[in-house]
């Protein structure tokens, strides 16, 4: 059997393994990416936040992401029971990108992956690492097995386990543990969304609570094709007591919202429903002997803010330099550089998170004689800048909440 060597080995090409290859090669390191997919392929997670444009600048990634003609993203809109309330990220407390984009994940993917592969790193596709080892310090090894059965074994210095929902390292590693938020499921599709009505604003996601039950939620992610993705999120055995085929329960619980069903009432539901539950996880820690746990392979809390792919790179652009770093033979002190400041932004989103389906946060959202200035600190989260320290509203954050929340009416 095949043995290549690295200075990185790269699990997955989603965009924290494309974002980090691109990185780490412009640093002049060899990097070698193990796909077990063949691109484009299907992926959840199609709104950005604006705090992902740092980090494709930082990548040298923006130019081609730029030229796609993707959906143009300023904020976020959030509707209940026949109330509208909107977001604009480029008001918000703490300086930088306040606009981004809405994604179909397949081709947006694809661009980082094949932005990676021309800077000079080898993406190895359809090879699915099925083995791991770390016995031997500074000598890390990973088998794959390519579309043919085939096996080879890998070896590099260091290994970012980017494979996301794959969860490789994790599983093989013994490192999983359960998540703090409760199950949840989630039905998506995409439609032609035929949508003619005079107040809709395309470049902001719509985020819709059910009318009777805070705890389902859906989202609206226009593109810029005419197109939409589509989506409830749910408690686990919600959907138990409806009768037809995905699709249609789908729609039917669309339907209940009103607001989504004046905008949708002339859509072409024309692709099958899609299913995800259970998704939240967690690991018992973010980096060990030679590896080190990026983006979904670690953590993953919900979708509700659409902070994935934000702390998807932001894991990338922590992970990297410190890397680098130890490449050249420097310490590093993981757990204090890596862990804690990866999961300080992480802790912020849980926060607002729990807060969203115990009912507080979603009050605060609904407040309109809300504070221009704390509107601008709630943007700044809701845009991405879970790790600006300076604003106030990322600290001390479950207590800060609930103390904003008990000066707003119910839902
Ligand atoms: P991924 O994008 O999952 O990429 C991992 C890659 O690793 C894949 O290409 C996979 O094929 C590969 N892989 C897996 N196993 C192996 C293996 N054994 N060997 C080799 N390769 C492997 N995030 C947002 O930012 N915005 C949203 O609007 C949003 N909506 C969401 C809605 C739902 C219902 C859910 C569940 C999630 C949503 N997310 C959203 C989160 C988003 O999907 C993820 O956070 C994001 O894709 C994580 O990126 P990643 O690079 O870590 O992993």
């Amino acid at each position: 059997m095949d043995t290549m060597d690295a200075d990185v080995l790269i699990i997955g090409a989603g965009p924290a393994g494309s974002v980090a290859a691109r990185m780490l090669k412009l640093l002049g390191r060899r990097v070698v990416v193990l796909e077990k997919e063949r691109f484009p392929r299907f992926s959840i997670g199609e709104s950005l936040l604006p705090q992902c444009m740092e980090f494709l600048e930082q990548a040298e990634m923006l130019e081609p992401v730029t030229a796609e003609g993707f959906q143009f993203k300023n904020g976020a809109a959030f509707s209940h029971a026949g109330k509208l309330t909107e977001f604009d990220f480029t008001e918000k407390f703490t300086p930088g990108w306040g606009t981004t984009y809405q994604v179909p994940r397949g081709r947006f993917d694809q661009i980082l992956a094949n932005s990676a592969e021309q800077a000079g790193v080898p993406i190895h596709y359809q090879h699915s690492i099925v083995a791991a080892d770390f016995d031997t310090p500074g000598r890390a090894r990973l088998t794959s097995v390519d579309k043919n059965g085939g096996q080879r074994d890998w070896t590099a210095s260091m290994v970012l386990d980017a494979s996301g929902f794959g969860r490789v390292l994790p599983r093989l590693l013994d490192l999983e543990t359960p998540s703090s938020l409760a199950p949840r499921r989630a039905l998506f599709t995409h439609i032609e969304d035929k949508i003619a009505v005079d107040n809709y604003d395309r470049n902001k996601i719509l985020i819709a609570i059910h009318p009777k039950f805070h705890e389902v939620w859906y989202w609206l992610i226009p593109f810029s094709n005419g197109r939409s993705s589509l989506g409830v999120v749910m408690p686990q055995g919600f959907t138990d007591d409806r009768t037809g085929d995905p699709l249609q329960i789908l729609r039917e619980i669309v339907m209940e919202e009103p607001r989504l069903a004046e905008l949708l009432s002339n859509s072409n539901f024309d692709t099958p429903t899609n299913q995800i539950g259970g998704y939240s996880a967690n690991v018992k820690q973010l980096q060990g002997q030679g590896f080190v746990l990026l983006g979904n392979a670690g953590e993953f809390l919900d979708p509700v803010f659409s902070s994935g792919v934000s702390i998807a790179l932001k894991s990338a652009s922590l992970a990297v330099p410190l890397v680098d770093r130890q490449l050249q033979g420097q310490e590093v002190d993981w757990q204090v550089e890596y862990e804690q400041t990866l999961r300080q932004g992480i802790e912020v989103f849980r926060a607002y998170v729990d807060a969203w389906y115990a009912g507080s946060f979603q009050r605060i959202i609904f407040e309109q004689r809300q504070l221009a200035n704390i509107k601008a600190m709630i943007s700044a989260i809701l845009a991405g800048y879970a790790w600006d320290r300076t604003n106030p509203l990322t600290q001390r954050c479950a207590q800060k909440i609930e103390a904003i929340a008990d000066l707003c009416p119910p839902l």
